[in-house]
């Protein structure tokens, strides 16, 4: 069912945002979607040629063939087996080349924090916040994860929020961020590269970004509240919001028949505009400001809300939707079993 935000795919704004974009990136390797056995994820080429790497972000085309795993959910929402998202995610690891690594996940809560993962030594994922070590917690609160330790797999989930993936190939160190609004109000992305350099001495104009799917600015319609706090916190926050005027279409389908109203046609109230945030503008606003190069920033070219094949929605399709995964980590030098609370 349509959430009552859901304004559906405006044409003009879309080739506005389109040539904004285009403007914008100016790396020509986009990312690109990947398929194997049926099962389909996106892939960044600027991320893949480093073979020490492995990420994906995948989409909710599973395994034909694997009854209801063809259906590609990797969140535990509701109406959903722990059982079958598990039998998912070993489906979409194995494929990525992923299976022997130990998954790092957070409790997602649109915040600024961004974690450290590292195994301590007994094994098990220890995650670190602020520069200390917070034990015995196997999935914190938080919305970012940077490691440099191989063997373990960075995760964020997603259903319209952007999964932005960070690699520092010098260092080798590696992050997955999740950034929805209030996250990018908070200005996760760039903490996430700030923690890279306090961390571990990342050059961000050696960084590379991978950005996944998300609700894009043709679907994302918000209230004035939230252009009001972004205007509070970014100069610039006149950028990140265009206002949209709706189709004559669905000025149509949604006014009173003017044969009811008695107006001639063109006489009835004026078509509404509605307001529309720039997410992934706010996103590549905070990439350059902490100070990576355009043409290391790349982009996947998809509105999870435009494409219901491909993608859940939590706009489209309400809370109960599916969830994506974004993923990155550091590939092993030799298959490892590392013992912790989720396997990936
Ligand atoms: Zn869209």
């Amino acid at each position: 069912m349509q959430s009552p935000h859901y304004t559906g795919r405006s044409t003009l704004l879309f080739e506005r945002v389109s040539a904004q974009y285009n403007t914008r990136v100016t790396t020509k390797v986009q990312p690109k979607i990947v398929s194997r056995g049926g099962l389909a994820w996106i892939e960044c080429p600027l991320l893949a040629r480093h073979r020490w790497l492995i990420h994906a972000f995948s989409t909710r085309r599973g395994e034909p063939g694997h009854g209801p795993s063809a259906d590609l959910n990797l969140g535990f929402t509701s109406g959903e087996t722990y059982a079958r998202i598990r039998k998912n995610r070993q489906i979409f690891f194995r494929r990525v080349g992923a299976e022997h690594l130990a998954l790092a996940s957070l409790r997602q809560v649109h915040s600024a924090r961004v974690y450290q993962v590292k195994r301590s030594e007994d094994g098990e994922l220890e995650f670190r916040l602020g520069g200390n070590a917070l034990p015995g917690l196997t999935q914190p609160e938080g919305d970012a994860l940077l490691t440099d330790q191989p063997g373990i797999l960075l995760s964020v989930k997603t259903a319209d929020c952007l999964p932005v993936l960070l690699v520092d190939p010098k260092r080798r160190v590696v992050a997955a961020v999740h950034a929805g609004w209030r996250g990018a109000l908070a200005r996760i992305v760039e903490k996430a590269v700030g923690e890279m350099r306090r961390l571990y001495g990342s050059d961000p104009r050696t960084l590379l970004a991978a950005l996944g799917p998300s609700i894009r600015a043709c679907c994302y319609e918000v209230g004035q509240e939230v252009e009001e706090v972004f205007q509070g916190c970014f100069p610039q926050a006149d950028q990140f919001f265009c206002k949209v005027a709706e189709s004559p279409a669905a000025h149509a389908n949604r006014g009173p028949l003017s044969v009811l109203t008695m107006l001639p046609p063109g006489h009835g109230p004026a078509a509404k505009a509605s307001l529309h945030l720039d997410l992934l503008a706010v996103v590549q606003d905070q990439l350059r400001a902490a100070g990576l190069a355009p043409h290391n920033v790349a982009t996947a070219d998809f509105c999870t809300a435009c494409r219901p094949d491909l993608f859940y929605s939590y706009r489209r399709e309400g809370s109960a939707t599916g969830r994506m995964l974004a993923v990155i980590g550091i590939r092993p030098r030799k298959p490892v079993k590392v013992p912790g609370p989720e396997k990936a």
